[in-house]
């Protein structure tokens, strides 16, 4: 009996609920056993060899309408050697359902996905149980939320091969923006000591604590505001992050460009901290690109430069940052260069101011700031840096989080696709591709 008041509502939505689920299961399982998935006497059991019907086996799926019992045909291979054992069973039924090798079914599995890149496994499993009635252990959500991850990581790297392989050629985005950036820049993510072992770090006993994350940020700005300023378009940011080395980590970001139009757009820039890899892989996989350092970056330069200084600069020091500032703003290096260089610095001191000053004159075309304004350019990654911080951080950097390498780089594939579905809803790209001639 439907009793009154809130209380009384929600213990009947949840009862309701239960028994929908229950009855669910119920009549996806009658569906389901209609084919029993007797495929003939004999199947290829995927290894080459013919794999033998030996009778019905059950099988219990979790699935988002709840539990449900399958009975299909179940063949042997006694050629396939499965570990140590010999011989190998195998349901055609369940890889036509895409169950094979995990009792979630697909639409559980991507739902916990889902969930499991949004929040810790544990949070998830509370949020599958409280809102969708669905109970998973933590364990479980975490395992299909991995392989979920693993997939989509394993899909982005088969259409970059693609893609730069030009087997596959993306027709332009349309229309097409005027232009086009990229962000490029690295994160740490803390992982299990085993996954550092080896490796320097900058805590105080010199281990590592955490594995670089090399991400790109693609987005589009076709306007500038009243004041001259540009603006970033709305949902147009693509992401693309791995804990591969330099050189891969190159091809999924050449791969992203050019499914982004970067052969195409007017204007194509790069934006980056500094660091020489950025720009090794902008030179080699976009050579036309403008490269711009960071200008937040250049500012925290300045801030170390001055403090080499510092004991030279005495009282002026605010005043003469402030000049250097100005300077950086216009993109006159020479001018930081020269108010360094009228100082008679040895030994130490002067090793130390050369080697800030050396960031700046590495850099000088590419802080050409004030040039870049005057072309309406995005001189900062601000622009993007929340979005770097919530694809990466916000899920793998809270506190007491220690991850492997490849279950980090299966969220963070999930995350990053997930980031970047938004586009993808407004600009299709599935549809938008031809095969090479
Ligand atoms: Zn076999």
């Amino acid at each position: 009996m439907l009793g009154t008041g809130p209380a009384g509502l929600a213990a009947a939505e949840a009862l309701i609920r239960e028994g929908m689920l229950r009855l669910g299961g119920k009549v996806l399982g009658e569906l389901l056993s209609a084919d029993p998935g007797y495929r003939g006497p004999v199947v290829a059991c995927g290894n080459g060899h013919e794999a033998v019907f030996t009778g019905y086996r059950g099988k219990i799926i979790d699935t988002v309408v709840g539990e449900v019992r399958l009975r299909r045909a179940w063949y042997h291979c006694a050629a396939c050697r499965d570990g140590h054992e010999h011989g190998r069973g195998l349901a055609p039924r369940d890889a036509e359902l895409g169950i094979t090798g995990t009792s979630l079914s697909p639409g559980l599995a991507a739902m916990t996905a889902t969930a499991g890149a949004e929040v810790p496994f544990a949070r998830a499993a509370g949020l599958l149980a409280e809102l969708a009635g669905i109970r998973l252990t933590v364990k479980r959500v975490e395992r299909a939320a991995e392989a979920a991850g693993a997939e989509q990581a394993a899909a982005t790297r088969q259409q970059a091969r693609l893609i730069t392989g030009r087997e596959v050629i993306p027709l332009p985005p349309s229309p097409l923006p005027d232009k086009l950036y990229m962000v490029i820049d690295g994160t740490g993510v803390p992982v299990t000591a085993r996954e550092t072992a080896g490796r320097a770090g900058k805590g105080p006993d010199g281990r590592a604590r955490t594995r670089e994350v090399k991400m790109a940020v693609f987005f589009t700005q076709d306007t500038l505001d009243h004041k001259g300023y540009p603006v970033r378009d709305k949902v147009s940011s693509s992401y693309i992050a791995t804990f591969e080395p330099a050189a891969a980590f190159g091809d999924l970001v050449r791969a992203e460009g050019i499914r982004r139009g970067a052969d195409h757009v007017r204007q194509l820039t790069i934006i980056g901290d500094g660091a020489a890899w950025i720009w090794g892989i902008a030179t080699s996989k976009f050579p036309e690109a403008t490269q711009i350092v960071d200008l937040y970056h250049a500012r925290e330069h300045l801030h170390s430069l001055t403090r080499s200084l510092e004991f030279m600069l005495g009282d002026h020091r605010d005043e003469w940052l402030a000049a250097r500032m100005e300077d950086l703003d216009y993109g006159y290096i020479d001018g930081i260069a020269a108010a360094v260089r009228t100082y008679p610095l040895e030994g130490v001191k002067k090793d130390e101011a050369e080697k800030e000053l050396g960031y700046f004159l590495n850099n000088a075309p590419r802080m050409r700031y004030r040039w870049f304004r005057s072309r309406g350019l995005f001189t900062g990654s601000g622009v993007v840096e929340a979005g770097c911080k919530s694809v990466i951080g916000q899920r793998l950097k809270q506190s007491g989080m220690h991850w492997t390498v490849s279950g980090a780089d299966s969220i963070i594939a999930l995350r990053c696709a997930q980031a970047s579905s938004h586009r993808e809803a407004i600009c299709p790209s599935r549809h938008n591709q031809t095969p090479a001639a």
